[in-house]
C-alpha cells in the first residue's frame, strides 16, 4: 500500500485546469522531488496533498485512508506541510515558533524543551532562539520554518512531509544541512515530497522526480530517466547539454 496515493486529482480555476488528472503513489522512504516550470501548478498540488483545500475532483489517501474520513488532529500528526512563503508578523521568538511544530502532538515539558533545543540546533538557529523572527534575515527565517516543520515530523504518527522550495532561501552549507535532514527522514520510515528548482541538485538527491507542466505529470521517475536534455528542452523551452553527470545551459 502506498502512503500517498492520489488518483485523478485535478484542481480548477475558472473552469480550467491548473492541476490536472494527476494519478501518484509516495512510497514509504522515498525522497521525493517535484519540478516543472513557474506556474506549471507545484504548490497548487501540494497544497492539496496537505488538505488545505479539497481538490475540484478526484482522491487522495494517506495510509490507505481518504483525506475527508480523517480527524484534523491524527491528520496534522501524521504530516507536515511547509508553505512556500510563511510570513509571520507576530512578535514570536525564534524559540516559540519553532514550538509551534509540536502542537499537534502532546509532549511531556522536559520532551518539549528537550526536542525544541535540538530543532534549534539541527537547524543552526540555537544562536537566534531569543530574536524576534520578524528580525531575521530571509535564509534564517526559512531555517526557522524548516525546524519548526521538522519537529512536527519527529513524533511517532508522522509519515509525510511535504515542502515547497525549502532550499530556495538557504546558502549552501545549509542546502546540504537540509538535504542531510530530510533524507534522514525519509530513511526513518517516513517519506519526502519537495518542490526544487535545481535539476542537478534533484538529479544527484532525488530517489524519484515528478515533473509537471501546465498542470499535468509528464514524467515519473529515476532522476536521471526524468530529466534529460531533451525532455528539459520539452517542459522549460531551454537547451541544455550533459557534461559528465551534469546538465550545463
Ligand atoms: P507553481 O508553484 O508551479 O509555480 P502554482 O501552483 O502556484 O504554480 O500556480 C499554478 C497556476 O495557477 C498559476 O498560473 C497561478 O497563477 C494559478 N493560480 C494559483 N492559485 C490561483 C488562484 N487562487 N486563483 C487563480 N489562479 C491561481
Ligand atoms: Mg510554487
Amino acid at each position: 500500500m502506498s502512503l500517498l496515493q492520489t488518483r485523478h486529482l485535478t484542481v480548477e480555476r475558472g473552469g480550467a485546469a491548473i492541476v490536472d488528472d494527476i494519478n501518484l503513489d509516495i512510497q514509504t522512504g522515498e525522497l521525493v522531488m517535484l519540478v516543472g516550470p513557474n506556474g506549471a501548478g507545484k504548490s497548487t498540488l501540494l497544497q492539496r496533498l496537505a488538505g488545505v483545500q479539497p481538490p475540484s475532483r478526484g482522491s487522495i489517501h494517506l495510509q490507505g485512508q481518504a483525506t475527508a474520513e480523517w480527524r484534523h488532529q491524527d491528520w496534522a500528526q501524521a504530516l507536515a506541510y511547509l508553505p512556500q512563503l510563511s510570513p509571520l508578523n507576530f512578535p514570536l521568538s525564534v524559540r516559540e515558533v519553532v514550538q509551534l511544530g509540536a502542537l499537534p502532538h502532546s509532549h511531556s515539558v522536559v520532551t518539549l524543551r528537550r526536542q525544541v533545543q535540538e530543532a534549534l540546533e539541527r537547524w543552526d538557529i540555537h544562536w537566534l532562539a531569543d530574536r524576534d523572527v520578524r528580525l531575521l534575515s530571509g535564509g534564517e527565517q526559512q531555517r526557522c520554518q524548516l525546524a519548526r516543520s521538522w519537529l512536527q515530523m519527529q513524533a511517532p504518527p508522522s509519515r509525510l512531509w511535504l515542502l515547497d522550495e525549502p532550499l530556495s532561501a538557504l546558502d549552501l552549507r545549509h542546502q546540504q544541512q537540509c538535504l542531510q535532514q530530510l533524507r534522514a527522514t525519509a530513511g526513518a520510515g517516513k517519506a519526502v515530497l519537495m518542490v526544487a528548482h535545481d535539476l542537478n541538485l534533484a538529479r544527484r538527491h532525488a530517489d524519484r522526480v515528478l515533473l509537471l507542466c501546465c498542470g499535468r505529470l509528464v514524467a515519473d521517475g529515476k532522476p536521471r530517466e526524468v530529466l534529460t536534455a531533451a525532455q528539459v528542452a520539452a517542459v522549460f523551452g531551454v537547451q541544455t547539454h550533459l557534461d559528465g553527470d551534469w546538465l550545463h545551459w
